[in-house]
């Protein structure tokens, strides 16, 4: 079977089809080596710091990565997946990032098939030059736009996108419904129903050559800085890629709960209403 033909497919079942399936047939289909997305930190920080920020990042010291070590760990990632349906380049704001357009050209490289997507709020897009838009369009990569409430012309950018040949996204944000986290500090709750629950477990994360099934749990250690808090990361909570090598072994591993899921809400989700964080605790852990 072709590749684009494989990757239509396992995108629809992406969309579509529940998890466990999803798992099942990805793994038939592409034997193991495709991994469904995947999503890594440009910088920490932020330039919005939204109350309940499931990547902490309210909490976060400014941070730039080292766009060489993202390099390197995508090729450690190449050696086990040989596609990667979508890369998500994320933050903080990854726009924040003097550097940006120089991850292009070694991701398209290294993925010449899968989605890259840069994830922002938008805040920054009537700072960027002609080049920034040029090489979004050379190098194939979309921009998905959060509509935040903040005075921009998100549907101007996206007229612009459509103009310039840029694949652009828009989501607008529900401001009565931002998900809360309501982590148990305990770690009391229940692992399995949890993760079955859990909306954020194919939010794969890449940071320093190590693999997570989601993002809170590589990111909590922002929480756990700014609080003086002990959120504990368990080894068995990722994935050293010097370590595990088998890409059908990984995608097995991110079919259960890891140790950290129990600290996640495993009850029905809970929601306020969007603002501005106060850098409460309780915009993250339930009280
Ligand atoms: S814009 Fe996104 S990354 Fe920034 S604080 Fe809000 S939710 Fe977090
Ligand atoms: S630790 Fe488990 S339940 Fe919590 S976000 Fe990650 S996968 Fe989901």
């Amino acid at each position: 079977m072709k590749l684009s033909t494989q990757i239509k497919i396992i995108d629809f079942i992406n969309k579509h089809i529940p998890c466990f399936l999803d798992d099942f047939i990805t793994r038939k289909i592409a034997k193991g080596t495709y991994l469904s997305q995947v999503e890594f930190h440009l910088v920490d920080h932020c330039n919005l710091n939204c109350a309940h920020c499931d990547h902490f990042t309210p909490l976060a010291k400014e941070y730039f990565a080292d766009i060489e070590d993202i390099v390197n760990d995508f090729k450690k990632l190449k050696k086990i997946f040989d596609n990667i349906g979508k890369i998500y380049i994320v933050g903080g704001e990854p726009l924040l990032h003097p550097d940006l357009l120089k991850i292009f050209n070694p991701l398209r490289t290294l993925y010449p098939k899968s989605e890259i997507i840069i994830i922002t709020n938008g805040i920054l897009l009537d700072k960027q030059k002609d080049e920034f838009w040029e090489k979004l369009k050379e190098y194939d990569i979309a921009l998905s736009m959060t509509h935040y409430p903040l005075n921009i012309d998100y549907l101007g950018y996206i007229e612009k996108c459509k103009n310039l040949g840029i694949k652009a996204y828009y989501f607008s944000l529900n401001r009565d419904k931002m998900q809360k986290m309501d982590l148990d500090i305990k770690g009391s709750r229940n692992k399995k129903r949890a993760f079955l629950k859990c909306t954020r477990k194919k939010c794969h994360f890449l940071r320093d050559g190590k693999l997570y099934v989601c993002t809170p749990a590589p990111n909590i250690k922002f929480l756990n800085e700014y609080f003086n808090l002990n959120f504990k990361l368990n080894k068995t909570d990722y994935i050293d890629l010097e370590k595990i090598k088998s890409a059908s072994k990984i995608n097995k591993l991110f079919k259960r709960p890891i140790e950290f899921c129990k600290y996640c809400n495993d009850e029905d989700l809970s929601y306020d209403k969007y603002r501005i964080s106060k850098k409460e605790l309780s915009e993250w852990v339930k009280s």
